[in-house]
């Protein structure tokens, strides 16, 4: 196997630090941290374990390599800074949704394995808090559940077969009716909800900073600024950088939507889009004005592109979602103004009473989206040592800070550490072949049609 980066696709997208070596924010949360950027690699390194980006995925399976066996010589290469795609511009929330949702899931795998894939996600959620925890992060945890809105009666019709299956599965959903509803917050859009106690919420970029620091105390050799531009598959595998190589005995891909560019998936894991606005601040008075000062739960409405919104330590509100997008040749883009006009102008149809209140921030980034909405793990090349995890679509937070506890142990294994145990449980998505799309522009316009469709039932629906 041959990867080769294609430079193009990152045309668009002003590089992560600046000629003079300053870190180039892109979201807000990214503008929260100090990041001195670290250096590039220029020269030839042999190692046991190459991780190929520096996000969260990168990062924990870096981790729980280094925790089982502390000895193993590993290194991580970014293309930019730990953190700087989607992992430093989330939404923050971590939760255990996964596929369209647990009804939906349970009608394609069955009840038992959909039951089995929702408790590791809950497993993941539990984990996510410990990792912050065992650690000491600064990174504005909040333990704030998450409400699932119904704004029109098609939707709350799916939300009730969806909280049937939950409670049936043995989960601790809530329903929670208009009146119930308005204790949590205000919207004459919103009709009912259900409520989920246990998904928690962070500033993404803090939290991925402070998992780099994690790693670099552990020993782990992290690279930023460096670009891989190429992979070949060997025993080792040879990997080349812009200003240096690395030979490796085993490799984990961790490159999420950014893996087409290098020719990985290409035609099975989408680069898909999604943005963020952000509020200024909100008083004491404006939040109570929407019923969201008593608690703080996060929040996502019922439909094909979900708005997804929380409050920030300083009482922002980000608001996002509406829509998402994938550009012409696989192109990665920072923002896409149309599509934070429309969010901005949702944001009023929800709330008109903070129709005053400014937007300082508007961002984006790229997620990896595969065509069932299944992650997509597993252990490929000729001699079984080139490993991945991508594909979590919209919520990736828990699984990708989870997938460590995955890869690293079958990861060992495979390198004939037969003393570490295979991971409590193998999820069913690993090493499942992902469904494969038709070469651009079939794939493009196919997927255009598609967006059209699923915002032409939006639409339709009153979601
Ligand atoms: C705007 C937005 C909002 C989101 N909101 C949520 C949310 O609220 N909850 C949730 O669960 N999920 C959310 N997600 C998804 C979630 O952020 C991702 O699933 C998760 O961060 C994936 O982490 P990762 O490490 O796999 O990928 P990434 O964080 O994208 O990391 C991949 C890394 O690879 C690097 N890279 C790329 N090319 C190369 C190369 N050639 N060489 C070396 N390195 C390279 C990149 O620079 C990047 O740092 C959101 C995503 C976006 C974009």
């Amino acid at each position: 196997m041959r990867l080769k980066l294609d430079e193009r696709p990152f045309a668009t997208v002003p590089p992560a630090v600046s000629p003079d070596g300053a870190y180039q924010p892109v979201s807000f949360w990214q503008e929260t941290i100090d990041v001195a950027p670290g250096a590039p690699l220029q020269e030839h390194l042999q190692c046991d374990v190459c991780v190929i980006g520096g996000g969260y995925s990168g990062l924990s399976v870096a981790r729980e390599l280094k925790q089982r066996k502390p000895d193993l010589d590993i290194v991580v290469l970014e293309r930019g800074v730990c953190g700087h795609g989607a992992s430093g511009r989330n939404g923050g929330f971590s939760m255990p949704l996964i596929g369209w949702d647990l009804y939906e899931t349970a009608k394609s795998l069955g009840d038992e394995k959909a039951k089995r894939t929702y408790e590791l996600m809950y497993d993941a959620v539990d984990y996510f808090k410990r990792l912050i925890a065992d650690n000491a992060i600064a990174c504005d945890l909040e333990s704030t559940g998450y409400l699932f809105i119904n704004t029109c009666e098609a939707r709350e019709k799916h939300s009730r077969h969806e909280l049937a299956k939950a409670q049936q599965l043995g989960f601790d959903h809530r329903w929670l009716d208009r009146a119930e509803l308005q204790d949590y917050i205000r919207s004459d859009r919103y009709r009912s909800a259900i409520f989920d106690p246990h998904p928690c919420i962070v500033n993404p970029a803090k939290l991925a900073r402070g998992l780099k620091d994690a790693a670099e105390r552990q020993g782990i050799r992290i690279y930023e600024q460096t670009s891989v531009t190429g992979l070949t598959d060997g025993d080792p595998v040879s990997i080349t950088t812009e200003h240096g190589s690395v030979k490796a005995r085993q490799v984990a891909l961790c490159l999420n939507g950014f893996g087409a560019s290098l020719g990985f998936f290409k035609h099975a894991v989408l680069p898909i889009h999604t943005y963020i606005v952000l509020t200024e601040p909100l008083t004491d008075a404006q939040l109570e004005a929407i019923g969201w000062a008593k608690h703080r739960a996060s929040l996502e409405t019922a439909r094909n592109f979900i708005h997804y919104f929380r409050l920030t330590a300083d009482n922002r509100i980000a608001f996002g979602g509406e829509d998402a997008d994938l550009y012409p040749g696989g192109v990665y883009r920072n923002l896409d103004e149309t599509i934070a006009a429309a969010l901005r102008q949702r944001f009023r149809e929800h709330f008109p009473s903070l129709a005053d209140v400014r937007f300082t921030h508007a961002w984006g980034g790229t997620l990896g989206v595969s065509l069932d909405m299944f992650p997509v793990f597993g252990q490929g090349g000729d001699h079984g040592s080139i490993f991945h995890a991508c594909a979590y679509a919209g919520h990736g937070v828990s699984l990708s800070n989870y997938c460590g506890t995955i890869l690293a142990p079958m990861m060992l294994r495979a390198a004939g550490h037969t003393d570490v145990p295979e991971p409590a449980q193998l999820p069913f998505f690993w090493n499942k072949k992902p469904l494969p799309m038709p070469p651009d522009p079939f794939r493009y316009w196919g997927l255009r049609v598609y967006r059209q469709a699923l915002k032409a039932q939006d639409w339709w629906q009153g979601a």
